[in-house]
């Protein structure tokens, strides 16, 4: 007899006890399928057991009315779980309460049930304060979705100050401050991330940018020879010189403050300053060595102070802008891993499909070869700052870079969550992230429909339909074609060289909003699921897609010297410009200023450029 929730109605659980995860697999058991399954007779046996191995995959056998979930460690015993509550109805669709969603009717078949995942680590990355204020759901969610490891990361970066200090309340407040406050986060809630990050058999991560943190700019004045040799001279901005004695005595004594105050996590990540060019030092001892090779440098001197604190512990070597390529003349030390962060890739492809990341990534992987937890992928699949408000499905690219990432041998695959504005209506962005990196062969018509039919009921077999749309439109707006990028700008800038490809990208925009607006016009949600608050999220990422692209074809029709559509492309940029900081200053709490504030006014000062080259 197939297993229903039904038969679920009295439930017991034998478990050794002493294990977090385990008891907080029971835990979960019983708070999901207790409302479910009230008033109906039947009785199920769980064992929940666990292996001893790193691994972290399970085996269900299910022999009605006895269920034994087995997994390779604690961890695996717990995503054993819940799968077991997936097949009997259960889905986590965003954080909070809210997110988990059951609907009646599959039921489990007598048999034995084995998952293994794709990648070891799988990790979610909170990228900014408004995210960790709401860390507890967060972790919550990652947990349920068999995300084994949590990223603490900071943008802005966070910096030291004095201890007692607040983060400020108002958002015009955290606007002017324009910091991160995760160290003070950590300070404060850093014991109990620690403990509910262990009950869940999920690692931790920490850190950033924080390179250029432990070497205080104000030291300059005493010690210029510190500090990075350009263009002839010692200059305060950015990084070290790796060459120099006293700067890595001194970051070396900071770093074993930072692990001192930060501790607990697996794995920490001290990178250089992000920006592209320029950052490094070309004294006459540092200026044989490539930007990659000053950061790996620098990062071989703090691993030392760290396995010296947490010998368990790796520290992340950054592979990004101009350190994207591999270090040439340097080796990492036995506790350093590699971290690709790929964020001028191509959105509108996978990859390894015309994409010269690929082979960056593959040199990486060389140098990191022959190490356990070696390569990490930093990915940015739910950054709203990289995609600038709006939240792309994903739906093909994804699955796709899984397949990619898994043959390069990547070990952790990493999602970036960072946002300036809150997400509304059911998480998608993450939870695929969470499905594609436990499985990158993941079945994606099947999990399409099962999100969708969990989040939005009655309308799930539409809205699947509307996301298959929505990703072909996402991914014509997100191609980069041929344009040249613009320094020390993000990606979805754009630029305007070489000039025929800002006429194909303008042309391009147009037809990518064309599908977009025709695909969510006359979009009507039923109750009885989360799409009211799908249909107002989405909103807010077609005015920022619709601005864009205004703003795109305002810009070519400017060059062209056609003013009167270069005036009408701009109204319109305008527009939607409007009504994003008019939905700021309404819905966004004050944890968003630090981003949302910059980005509005970033968006603001490229179109009124484009307003000034028409003008002139
Ligand atoms: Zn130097």
């Amino acid at each position: 007899m197939p297993l229903s929730i039904a038969d679920f109605a009295s439930l017991t659980v034998a478990f050794d006890s002493t294990s977090g995860p385990l008891n907080h697999a029971a835990d979960e058991l019983f708070s999901h399928v207790g409302q479910s399954a009230r008033g109906s007779s039947g009785e199920v046996a769980v064992t929940l057991i666990a292996g001893a191995r790193g691994s972290d995959g399970f085996e269900v056998r299910v022999e009605s009315p006895k269920v034994t979930v087995a997994g390779d460690s604690p961890r695996g015993a717990l995503n054993g779980v819940y799968w077991l509550l997936e097949q009997l109805g259960f889905l986590w669709v965003r954080p909070g309460a809210e997110g988990v969603r059951f609907s009646t009717g599959p039921a489990l078949a007598d048999g034995t049930y084995r998952e293994a995942p794709s990648f070891p680590r799988r990790t979610l990355i909170l990228g900014c304060d408004a995210l960790h204020d709401d860390w507890r759901d967060w972790l919550e969610f990652a947990s349920r979705n068999r995300l084994n490891s949590a990223f603490f990361h900071d943008t802005p970066p966070s910096v030291i100050r004095p201890p007692g200090s607040r983060r400020p309340q108002s958002a015009r407040e955290i606007a002017a401050d324009g910091k991160g406050w995760l160290f003070e986060r950590w300070d404060d809630d850093g014991r109990a991330i620690r403990r509910e990050a262990a009950v869940r058999g999920v690692a931790l991560q920490f850190g950033g940018h924080h390179l250029p943190t432990l070497l205080d700019r104000s030291l300059f004045a005493e010690h210029p020879e510190w500090f990075p040799s350009r263009a002839g001279a010692r200059d305060p901005r950015y990084n070290l010189c790796t060459a120099s004695p006293g700067a890595i005595a001194e970051v070396k004594a900071r770093a074993r403050e930072f692990f001192a105050r930060f501790p607990g996590a697996a794995v920490y990540h001290l990178w250089a300053d992000d920006i592209r060019g320029g950052g490094w030092c070309a004294c006459s001892e540092c200026s044989g060595w490539s930007p990659s090779d000053q950061a790996l440098r620098a990062t071989n001197v703090l691993a030392g102070v760290l396995a010296e604190v947490a010998p368990a512990a790796s520290l992340a070597h950054l592979a990004y802008h101009d350190t994207i390529a591999p270090p040439a003349v340097t080796s990492p030390a036995a506790n350093v891993c590699g971290l690709y962060a790929p964020r001028n890739r191509n959105y509108a492809f996978s990859i390894d499909n015309r994409d010269e990341h690929y082979a960056e990534l593959l040199g990486l992987a060389k140098t990191f070869s022959g190490r356990a937890d070696s390569l990490g992928v930093f990915e940015y699949y739910s950054d709203a700052i990289l995609y600038k408000w709006m939240d792309p499905p994903n739906l093909l690219v994804l699955p796709a870079d899984a397949v990619g990432y898994q043959r390069a041998g990547v070990t952790d695959f990493g999602d970036l969550a960072v946002t300036p504005r809150p997400w509304l209506g059911p998480t998608w962005h993450a939870w695929w992230f969470a499905r594609c990196a436990w499985n990158s062969h993941v079945d994606r018509p099947n999990e399409l429909a099962r999100f969708c039919n969990a989040a939005f009921a009655a309308d799930g077999a539409a809205v699947a339909g509307l996301f298959q749309r929505l990703d072909s439109g996402f991914r014509q707006l997100l191609d980069l074609g041929d344009l040249e990028r613009i320094p020390r700008h993000d990606v979805l800038d754009f630029s305007d060289r070489p000039r025929e490809a800002l006429s194909r990208k303008a042309r391009q925009a147009g037809q990518a909003m064309e599908a977009l607006n025709g695909a969510a016009a006359g979009l009507t949600m039923s109750p009885g699921g989360l799409g009211a608050g799908f249909r107002d999220d989405l909103a807010v990422s077609l005015a920022m897609a619709n601005h864009l692209a205004e703003r795109l074809q305002a810009w070519d029709a400017a060059l062209r010297g056609d003013t009167a559509s270069a005036f009408a492309h701009l109204g319109s940029a305008r527009r939607h410009l409007g009504a994003l900081n008019d939905w700021d200053a309404r819905h966004s709490s004050p944890a968003y200023a630090n981003l949302s504030s910059k980005m509005l006014q970033a968006a603001s000062w490229h179109t009124e450029r484009i307003a000034a080259l028409t003008a002139g």
